[in-house]
Formats: structure tokens, C-alpha cells, sequence
């Protein structure tokens, strides 16, 4: 015989929120759908290292499903495929709704830049023999974290013509890798009493690539002199052509199952492609939704969202303008119906760090997609604070659709802060809440998240744009 509930349990389920680990409350084939969705995620995520590379996978991936880039004056039907490419580096993929583009987009927004070293313009010197790369760390890195770490060079020389030299090296197995060094511990004494801010400075993220010298006895700085030939071998590029290029370097490892029992996923760059990759594979699964769906997998958060591929910029209203002109409607009209989850990853609680974390209103890993009201810091400063209206909103989407969800905030007030793109959304008029993945380590090399967590917020993304 069933035991009886007691009058407090009973009310307890009526009136407490009682929230529990997903890994307990989902089913079994949840579960195993969930890893094989962080399969394909951590495929992206291999070949998808910077905002370009994110960019155009996603691109391949969107034509493949149909999306064809957007033509200015050409004629859409509710159901087309489009997307917007902004420079290669920020990208917006959309599917046109059965109703007026006047009544509201149903908006997805993510980042595809991710914290790392980049080379400065004049980056190759030699010192001691041995040839080096002078870096500026791009987004919020712990700078004690990068040396000592296999790091692979990513991105593009462009020539005075204009010709584009797209560079990778360092992902294959047989291909040669660069590292930051630091001091042994028996010479480390003095650099020890520095604050851990200081631990490594930035003028010492210096990569080591190389120590062969040009074999010839005259001359000094054989060493660069030889590094630049192979360079030359290989990309046809000369040292002037530094100045017109991006490179950077990122951790060289794949992503990887976390755990015994696998449920976990560690990699470089899951702040945002933890969710940039939800958003798009929803916005790809989308068919024939009601308002039209807009996913933007965009550049630079991670520095302010600044510049013109960065989402504080005009490309969105420009995007929404495109749109509207295919119904001759008011794009203002349309973004001020529109309604967006700006996706973004969270703080998980770490079991080591607790201090920093208020745990009534933290995010844990396995309890799902975390929705974050606001960010900021100082008094909600530099936030887009959602209304209880959206909220609600959003609240009743989740659980109406079975979506394993909970709300999370940075760290205790007056110790954690951050910032979104949500609140350049909301710039715009749009209704937008937070909403991505718990994260442990973020910005770190390597940062770790929960499959469970990854592929609720691929569902949350499908029913909000469906
Ligand atoms: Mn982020
Ligand atoms: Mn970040």
C-alpha cells in the first residue's frame, strides 16, 4: 500500500519550487537523445574555433537545409530560408512566418567569439635564438591560465589585392603546435608573491614558434629570418603582411566527454557556442512558424559587442529593415512586436568555489537551460532587466513544453557581473531574457558544461522560434 502524503507534503508540492537534477527527472531516451545532440555539438565546436570558422560552419550547415543569402527586391513566401552574412564574422539565418513581419520576429541571438590570444600587428621577433609571436588577449582571460597550454593558430592574412589566406595549424594530430612558457617553480619564487591577476602579465603571453636558424653564418636573427621563409613557403606571405591579418591563437585540443560516466563535455570556446550551436540547429529544424524566426550567431561580445560586426551596431536593424521592405512594412513596427532569447552562457555553481555564488539563485549544472532575468553588476548596472510580463512569458513556453529549466544570476551581488547582447536587443525595442548554458571555468581554455543543459537549450530555442 502507497504511504499517505502528509498534509505538509502535499502543500509543500502545491506552493514550494522544487526544482531537481534533470538527470533524475528526465527519461531514459531524453537522456540519450541529449548525447547524441552533444555529439554533433562537439563536432561543431572542433571545427568552429573562431568567430569566422563558426561563422562559415554555420553557413554550410544553413545551405544545406535550404538557406540561400538574402537578395534585396527579391520575393519571399512565408516558409523561405534566408540569411544575412555580415564580413564573415557575424551571421543571421531566417525563416519567414505565415503572419505580417509587422506583428514581431521571434529572435535568437548568440556569439560565436570566444576569449583568446591574438597576434598584434607586428607579432614575429626573435630573442635568444628562439622565434616568438607578441600577443593581446582578446575578451577576459585569467592570463595565468594560457601558458603551458598546446595552442593552434586560426585565421586569415589578407594580401594588398585583397586576396584572402584563410590559416589553421595546429588541429591535426601531425601538425606542429605553439605554447606560451612559464618559469619552473625552482626560479618561480618572486613570481610567486605576484597577485594571481599578475601571476603572468600580458606582455608575457609571448608564443614560442620556432628555433631553427637560417643556415647561413652572416647575419643576425637567422631564426625569424627562417620563420618567415617558411612562412613565405607556405602562405606567401612576407612580415608587412601581419599587418593586414587576424590570427589567432586557441587551445589545440578537440572537445571531449568529461566523467565516468560521460556526462559532461570539456572544450575551448563553449562560451557562446554552447548555445550559438542550439540556436542555429533550432532555427535549421524551424519549418513554417507563425512570426519569423531570426537566429544571429554574432562577433565581438566578448569585447562589448562593439564594431560592425558586433551586435551594438546597426546590422540588426538593418536586418529586420530587409525583412520588413520583402511586406513593405515598418521594420520599427516589427522590432517593437519582436520578442527575443538572447542566449548566453551562466556561471554554474562550482563545488570548489562556492563562496562567490548565492546558492538560492545560482545555476547548477543538470537542471536544464538557465534563464537570467538580468546580468550586470553594481546594481544591476549595464543590464537589460526583463519585465515580469516576459518572463511569464517565457516561464509558461518552458513549462508547457516539457523543457527541464531554471534561473540563475553571476555570483553574489556586489562580487559577480557580466554582461549580454541582451540589452543591445532590447535597444531596439524588443522584448529579451537571457537564456543558455550553466558553465564551469568559464573563459578558461578549457570549459566544462552538462549535455543534458546543452540540448535543453536547443529545444528551448526550436519551441521559441518554431
Ligand atoms: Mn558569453
Ligand atoms: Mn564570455
Amino acid at each position: 500500500m502507497a504511504e499517505e502524503k502528509s498534509a505538509a507534503e502535499q502543500l509543500r508540492e502545491q506552493l514550494c519550487n522544487t526544482r531537481k537534477n534533470g538527470r533524475l527527472t528526465a527519461d531514459d531516451e531524453t537522456l540519450a537523445t541529449a548525447d547524441r545532440y552533444c555529439e554533433g555539438y562537439k563536432q561543431f565546436i572542433n571545427t568552429a574555433k573562431t568567430e569566422r570558422e563558426a561563422a562559415a560552419a554555420a553557413v554550410r550547415l544553413a545551405e544545406a537545409k535550404g538557406f540561400v543569402p538574402f537578395e534585396i527586391g527579391k520575393k519571399y513566401e512565408s516558409g523561405d530560408k534566408v540569411y544575412f552574412n555580415n564580413r564573415g564574422k557575424t551571421v543571421a539565418f531566417a525563416v519567414i512566418g505565415t503572419e505580417p513581419i509587422e506583428n514581431g520576429f521571434n529572435i535568437t541571438a548568440a556569439h560565436i567569439d570566444s576569449p583568446r590570444l591574438d597576434l598584434k600587428p607586428n607579432p614575429l621577433y626573435e630573442e635568444l635564438e628562439l622565434g616568438l609571436f607578441k600577443t593581446h588577449y582578446y575578451g577576459g582571460i585569467r592570463k595565468y591560465q594560457w601558458p603551458t597550454v598546446p595552442l593552434a593558430l586560426h585565421g586569415v592574412f589578407v594580401k594588398k589585392d585583397g586576396t584572402v589566406i584563410p590559416v589553421t595549424l595546429g588541429e591535426a594530430a601531425d601538425e606542429p603546435k605553439f605554447v606560451v612558457n612559464d618559469l619552473l617553480p625552482h626560479l618561480a619564487a618572486e613570481q610567486s608573491k605576484r597577485p594571481l591577476s599578475e601571476g603572468i602579465r600580458g606582455e608575457e603571453l609571448n608564443v614560442l614558434v620556432g628555433s631553427h636558424p637560417f643556415r647561413e653564418d652572416k647575419g643576425s636573427e637567422l631564426v625569424k629570418l627562417n620563420i618567415l621563409k617558411l612562412l613565405n613557403e607556405k602562405y606567401g606571405v612576407c612580415e608587412e603582411d601581419f599587418l593586414s591579418a587576424e590570427l589567432e591563437l586557441v587551445p589545440a585540443f578537440p572537445a571531449c566527454d568529461i566523467g565516468f560516466d560521460r556526462s559532461l563535455i570539456g572544450g575551448y570556446g563553449q562560451d557562446d557556442r554552447v548555445c550559438a550551436y542550439p540556436a542555429l540547429t533550432a532555427i535549421l529544424a524551424v519549418e513554417k512558424p507563425k512570426r519569423t524566426a531570426l537566429a544571429i550567431l554574432t562577433d565581438k561580445e566578448e569585447i562589448g559587442s562593439v564594431g560592425n560586426t558586433g551586435l551594438s551596431s546597426s546590422f540588426l536593424r538593418y536586418i529586420a529593415g530587409d525583412l520588413a521592405a520583402i511586406q513593405h512594412a515598418d521594420p520599427t513596427v516589427a522590432l517593437r512586436h519582436s520578442r527575443c532569447l538572447s542566449a548566453d552562457v551562466n556561471a554554474g555553481m562550482d563545488p570548489t568555489f562556492q563562496d562567490v555564488f548565492e546558492r538560492r539563485n545560482a545555476s547548477k549544472l543538470n537542471y536544464g537551460v538557465v534563464v537570467t532575468k538580468y546580468t550586470g553588476a553594481r546594481g544591476k548596472s549595464s543590464t537589460s532587466d526583463a519585465s515580469a510580463e516576459y518572463m511569464a512569458e517565457v516561464r509558461e513556453l518552458l513549462d508547457r513544453t516539457g523543457i527541464i529549466w531554471q534561473t540563475g544570476e553571476l555570483g553574489k551581488v556586489d562580487i559577480g557581473g557580466g554582461g549580454t547582447v541582451a540589452m543591445f536587443i532590447a535597444d531596439l525595442g524588443v522584448d529579451v531574457v537571457d537564456l543558455g548554458v550553466p558553465v564551469l571555468s568559464m573563459h578558461a581554455p578549457f570549459e566544462t558544461t552538462a549535455k543534458l543543459d546543452v540540448y535543453m537549450c536547443y529545444r528551448a530555442m526550436f519551441e521559441f522560434m518554431k
